[in-house]
């Protein structure tokens, strides 16, 4: 049906139907004025002829209908009605003129199937009019929801992600291996072009160190070791900074910062523990607007989380510290030197190198501390104590018991250790302790023991220390006593 009304609507199917019509409509006349002519008042053949040809006249009516309605209401409807009535007329029959009704009739139906037909097309564009902006509403509802969409997804990335590094640092309490991570870290989320540095700031907040980085720029990492005057200005305003330009920007004088260093943008977030400044987390440049604030923004959120990681990691170590330190002395306790002792053990075997121990011993400490109080033993055990330290260098120095102290000195040859002993000994007894105006005689014993030379056995090298030390008890005091 849809097919039909298609191809009635193609112009040429509306001139060949015209044309149709036409000689339709000839051939009818013609065929009415030839039965008319030969037709007898009773002729029932032709009385029945004429009904069938005036019934016909409706075809070309129709046919007219599609390609004009003007030319088939007032052109072939009329001429129809012109063959009834000559038809009535001769036959002498008003049965003729029902034809005329009928073909207005049949122009009534084509009229009202027309109306049917526009007020479909009417509702039709309305519809498709309504559909066409719901369309468009639509979409422009799905752009508007296609961007939320991705600023939520990229809001819900940053957060996952900072829930991720949030575990990452708490995973590690190396400072060097955090830091390392906190730069890395930056890197990879913010710009995986820019060089990122981690400063730490002393304890009076005035210097900064450089403790991790992520640069290709080697030489300007040399230079920036001790921060520049951007990072000193977070550090003192405690709050982030974004440079677009640093040949712009009017807040800093760049003319006394003399390695720049082809950097023009940076941003830099502080790291704060506690309400104090500890450091700063930079990335730098060499474009101009290079960053943006959203960047900023994450930057200062993996401060915050770096931050505390790194009070973590500090407060970790000063507790390790503590845990192998001594409270009076400051030195390491024995449990600690066991294990340097046991470690120096196996590099000194690994690479052939020797490995001396000096085992010491303050003579006659139990007479100071009667006569003067525990107070000044403590006191005497310090003053030894900071002079072993200073003595021994890189030496690994000890508070093996109450007034015994052990000095382990990786790469140091017998005689170097022997040496070394003798120099500890001489400066106790020359130093000069005063108290309560009396000059008290400290004195020290030290066996020295090496490896390879006395033996291959760790546990061995204590025991002939001390026996050596035990020796110099022996002899009176106040003496070394080494190999042989
Ligand atoms: P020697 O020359 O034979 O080594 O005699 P000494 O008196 O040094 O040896 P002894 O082992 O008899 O005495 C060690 C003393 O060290 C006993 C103890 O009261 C004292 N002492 C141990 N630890 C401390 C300490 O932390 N502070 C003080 N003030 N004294 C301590
Ligand atoms: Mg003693
Ligand atoms: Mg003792």
């Amino acid at each position: 049906m849809k097919h039909l009304a298609t191809i009635l609507d193609q112009s040429w199917t509306k001139q060949f139907l015209l044309v149709v019509a036409f000689i339709l409509l000839s051939f009818l006349g013609y065929l009415t004025l030839v039965v008319l002519n030969h037709a007898g008042l009773h002729d029932s053949r032709s009385i029945s002829l004429l009904a069938v040809i005036l019934f016909a006249f409706l075809i070309p009516t129709l046919l007219v209908w599609f390609s004009s309605r003007m030319l088939s209401v007032f052109f072939v409807v009329p001429i129809t009605c012109i063959f009834s009535l000559l038809t009535n007329w001769v036959m002498q029959s008003s049965v003729y003129l029902l034809f005329i009704p009928a073909q207005a009739g049949l122009c009534g139906l084509l009229f009202y199937l027309d109306q049917r037909k526009d007020a479909e097309a009417i509702s039709h564009a309305v519809e498709i009019e309504k559909a066409i902006n719901e369309k468009n509403d639509m979409e422009l509802a799905f752009k508007d929801e296609g961007t939320s969409i991705s600023v939520h997804f990229e809001k819900y990335t940053h957060y996952y992600n900072l829930k991720n590094l949030a575990a990452d640092f708490s995973a590690t309490l190396s400072l060097k291996e955090l830091s390392q991570l906190i730069v890395s870290k930056t890197v990879e989320l913010i710009s995986k072009e820019s060089p990122c540095f981690l400063f730490l700031a002393d304890t009076d907040g005035t210097e900064l160190s450089l403790i991790a980085s992520q640069s290709t720029e080697g030489a300007r990492k040399q230079r920036l070791k001790g921060g520049d005057l951007f990072d000193f200005w977070v550090l003192r305003h405690r709050q982030s900074l974004i440079v677009t330009d640093v040949q712009k920007d009017f807040r800093f004088d760049i003319q006394k910062s003399s390695d720049l260093n082809g950097l023009r943008s940076l941003i830099a977030s502080p790291l704060i523990h506690a309400g104090k400044p500890i450091g700063t987390l930079r990335l730098n440049s060499d474009k101009p607007v290079a960053f943006t604030t959203d960047d900023l923004r994450f930057l200062d959120a993996i401060s915050t989380l770096a931050s505390s990681a790194i009070s973590n990691s500090i407060l970790f170590q000063k507790t390790e510290e503590l845990a192998i330190r001594d409270s009076l002395t400051g030195l390491y306790v024995q449990r600690y030197f066991r294990e340097r002792l046991s470690e120096e053990h196996g590099r000194s075997l690994l690479t052939n190198s020797p490995l001396t121990l000096l085992m010491c011993d303050l003579d006659h400490f139990k007479d100071h501390n009667d006569r003067y109080g525990h107070g000044v033993g403590d006191f005497i055990l310090i003053k030894t104590s900071e002079l072993m330290a200073q003595k021994a260098g890189h030496g690994i120095v000890a508070r093996y018991g109450g007034e015994e102290f052990a000095i382990l000195l990786p790469k140091v040859t017998p005689h170097e250790g022997l040496v070394l002993a003798e120099s500890i000994r001489s400066s106790l007894a020359n130093m000069k302790l005063t108290v309560r105006r009396e000059m008290i005689p400290i004195t020290i014993s030290i066996g020295v023991a090496s490896m390879p030379v006395d033996t291959l056995d760790s546990e061995e090298l204590i025991r002939i220390a001390d026996r050596r030390l035990y020796q110099a008890k022996k002899s009176g005091r106040n003496q070394v006593c080494g190999v042989g």
